[in-house]
């Protein structure tokens, strides 16, 4: 009897503690633009400031890691990332070795390819960096702004075919075996870098946290109260606030949308997502794309690929997928939702 009641007392003991413990947790914010040329920003709940700045200085440092890796214009000392794939020795890419995580980021990137039939394809570079340079000369100088020939996009499109991308797993290197060939994975290695970054938070028990670089967001637990996360999907209008509310746990939300980036050629806008058939911006009457599904790197491709699908095609490829949702804005600024989109959606 005596010790049955000493084992109660003692399980109250451990209850009352973990709920003190669990009441006591706050919640934290920080943010910084040192990271993949946007914002990030980090929420969490912990019992100090000091917790939190740690858990964010881990964070900070695994993202510093990865837009390292996954930067296609610069080099840095002392590692080889994807500029250094991308660049040509005597008019060869070389075989390159890489950190592990450039090729687990290329093969999702190759599986996303398949999913996408070739929508969200990460060896666009040639057709990708023609548009890049219209449309930062057309932004620097709005009144000399021009569309790249289409005969130069077409002869860049016939290097952009993704099983050039050669990847050695045992000896960790990576070659592009079509000299004109480019990577860019401006649509893919964000969300993919913050759901590495995520499931380090969960691998070490870090729940109640969430992570969002540049509206590619992760949930990674509730709150310690139960409560959801409530998050906001922008207006892709171009008016301030937001379009819907959705409340997620453990998901990732991605957008992809027309209002992001873009240039201006004789009164029309040209957005930054390309259309692999038509090799010119997407236009499938879409303001934006969002995903909610259980990762960020999917969601990231997705969303991407979306865009440049019809809403039968897009309505099609989510149903065949467990676990992924989409709501589409269109141009005349209706949503429409997949099946499953409206229980994630709340009144704000
Ligand atoms: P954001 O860059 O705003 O997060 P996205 O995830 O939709 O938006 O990615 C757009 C970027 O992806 C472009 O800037 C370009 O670098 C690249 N991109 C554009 N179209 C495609 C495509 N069809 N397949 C793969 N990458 C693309
Ligand atoms: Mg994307």
């Amino acid at each position: 009897m005596k010790k049955k009641f000493i084992a109660l007392l003692l399980l109250l003991c451990i209850f009352c503690s973990v709920m003190l413990t669990g009441c006591s947790k706050q919640s934290f914010s920080a943010s910084s633009f040192a990271y993949f040329d946007t914002v990030t920003k980090v929420i969490g709940h912990e019992t100090s400031q000091n917790k939190f700045a740690k858990v964010v200085d881990d964070v900070y440092a695994l993202l510093g890691e990865y837009h390292k890796l996954y930067d296609i214009y610069n080099e840095y000392d002392g590692i080889n990332n994807l500029a250094t794939i991308n660049k040509l020795v005597d008019g060869e890419h070389p075989v390159v070795k890489v950190d592990r995580r450039i090729i687990d980021m290329l093969l999702e990137a190759k599986r996303m390819y398949e999913l996408t039939d070739g929508k969200m394809n990460v060896a666009l570079g040639s057709v990708l960096s023609i548009w890049h340079d219209y449309r930062t000369k057309g932004i620097d100088e709005p009144w000399n702004a021009e569309l790249p020939p289409m005969e130069q996009l077409q002869a860049a499109a016939k290097h952009t075919d993704i099983n050039n991308i050669i990847i050695d797993e045992k000896e960790c290197t990576v070659w592009l075996a079509d000299p004109e060939m480019k990577l860019d994975v401006g649509a893919f290695a964000k969300g993919y870098a913050v759901e590495m970054v995520a499931q380090y938070l969960e691998s070490i028990g870090k729940t109640g946290y969430v992570v969002n670089v540049g509206g590619n967001i992760r949930t990674a637990g509730a709150k310690p109260s139960g409560d959801k996360w409530l998050t906001g999907i922008e207006n892709p209008t171009g008016e301030a606030g937001y379009i819907e509310y959705v409340e997620l746990e453990r998901e990732a939300i991605v957008t992809s949308g027309s209002y992001q980036r873009y240039y201006i050629v004789d009164g029309k806008r040209y957005h930054h997502i390309i259309d692999p058939e038509t090799l010119m911006p997407a236009e499938r009457g879409y303001l934006s794309v969002s995903i909610i599904c259980n990762s960020s790197a999917m969601g990231d491709g997705l969303s991407t690929a979306l865009f440049c699908m019809s809403m039968e095609d897009g309505m099609a490829l989510i149903n065949s997928i467990d676990g992924v949702e989409a709501m589409w804005v269109t141009t005349d600024e209706v949503k429409h939702y997949s099946s499953g989109f409206s229980s994630y959606i709340t009144e704000n």
